[in-house]
């Protein structure tokens, strides 16, 4: 499989446009080691032509130019061929609406982050201009399904598990919270018996995803925060952590105590501009390099 990692930071990127705390400062002025990011996005492929999406994050414009495997290369026809939705926050989601030029897209996820998108949204309407523009493919928890490329298979399979989160904040009380609302996606090459877990959103620990996390060969996962009361401590009356559906990093119960115990590579994304993890000379980040853990930066490659 191989991975680029189109954007690694949580919703709002480093820095954030409404944000002087110390990192996004330190990252505008340069005073910190802190590198900029996009928001939370990668690209997939077996066989480095075409390209699937995990996420279409509000700045999949500006990533797809960056990264040149996803350049078109005649006409009018992407490389990408479809996207991946593990939730429905607006930071997964919202890029679907930028993709919206007449190319035909298969976007493959669960019943409920699909009719959470679709429901009641009449931009969603722009995508639904042809028949067959947009295609929704529903994933059955714990069943793979084929990534295909004009019908034909891509080399790739997706098998999406329910993991510890939350409904999106703009569906609370209009359809009913489900399973299907916050997903780890597994992807495998089954040619080369190589597995990827795409886990940007993951609020506690679960026996699925410790099972998963054990036999996977790459993890992205969610480096959101690093405490729990992180986001409190800049923005007075802000929620915890683990209620916006985030397991901090740090700690004795945090989820970096599980992702020192795997065998995987184990590389970090969705990181909030607040967590101290991203000051590459912090105790925080010497800590994650100490415990075997990758920091994701935007244009990182990974071959697994
Ligand atoms: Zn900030």
């Amino acid at each position: 499989v191989q991975v680029r990692i189109l954007g690694s930071a949580a919703g709002g990127g480093v820095p954030q446009w409404n944000c002087a705390c110390r990192i996004c400062r330190g990252c505008r002025d340069g005073s910190l080691p802190v590198r900029p990011r996009s928001q939370a996005s990668a690209a997939v492929s077996a066989d480095g032509r075409h390209w699937f999406l995990l996420h279409a994050s509000p700045d999949v414009r500006e990533q797809i130019e960056r990264c040149p495997a996803l350049h078109p290369v005649s006409g009018r026809r992407s490389p990408i061929a479809g996207v991946l939705l593990g939730n429905g926050d607006l930071d997964a989601c919202l890029g679907l609406l930028s993709l919206r030029e007449s190319q035909p897209l298969t976007v493959y996820t669960s019943a409920a982050i699909a009719s959470g998108f679709v429901e009641g949204n009449r931009f969603a309407r722009t995508l639904a201009r042809f028949d067959g523009q947009l295609r929704w493919r529903t994933l059955e928890l714990g069943a793979p399904t084929v990534l295909t490329v004009d019908g034909e298979p891509s080399g790739l399979t997706v098998t999406a598990f329910a993991v510890p989160g939350k409904q999106p904040l703009h569906l609370v009380g209009t359809q009913p919270p489900s399973d299907g609302d916050t997903l780890a996606l597994c992807i495998e090459e089954p040619a080369r018996g190589r597995t990827l877990v795409w886990a940007p959103s993951v609020r506690g620990p679960s026996s699925t995803l410790s099972e998963l996390l054990q036999r996977c060969d790459c993890a992205l996962f969610d480096g959101t925060f690093w405490r729990d009361d992180e986001l409190g401590r800049i923005a007075a009356g802000a929620p915890l952590a683990r209620a916006m559906g985030h397991w901090p990093l740090g700690g004795p119960d945090g989820s970096l105590q599980l992702l020192a115990a795997m065998p995987a590579r184990r590389i970090l994304v969705h990181v909030n501009n607040t967590n101290p993890v991203l000051v590459e000379d912090s105790a925080e980040h010497a800590l994650m390099r100490a415990l075997g853990v990758e920091l994701a930066h935007d244009g990182l490659e990974v071959q697994i």
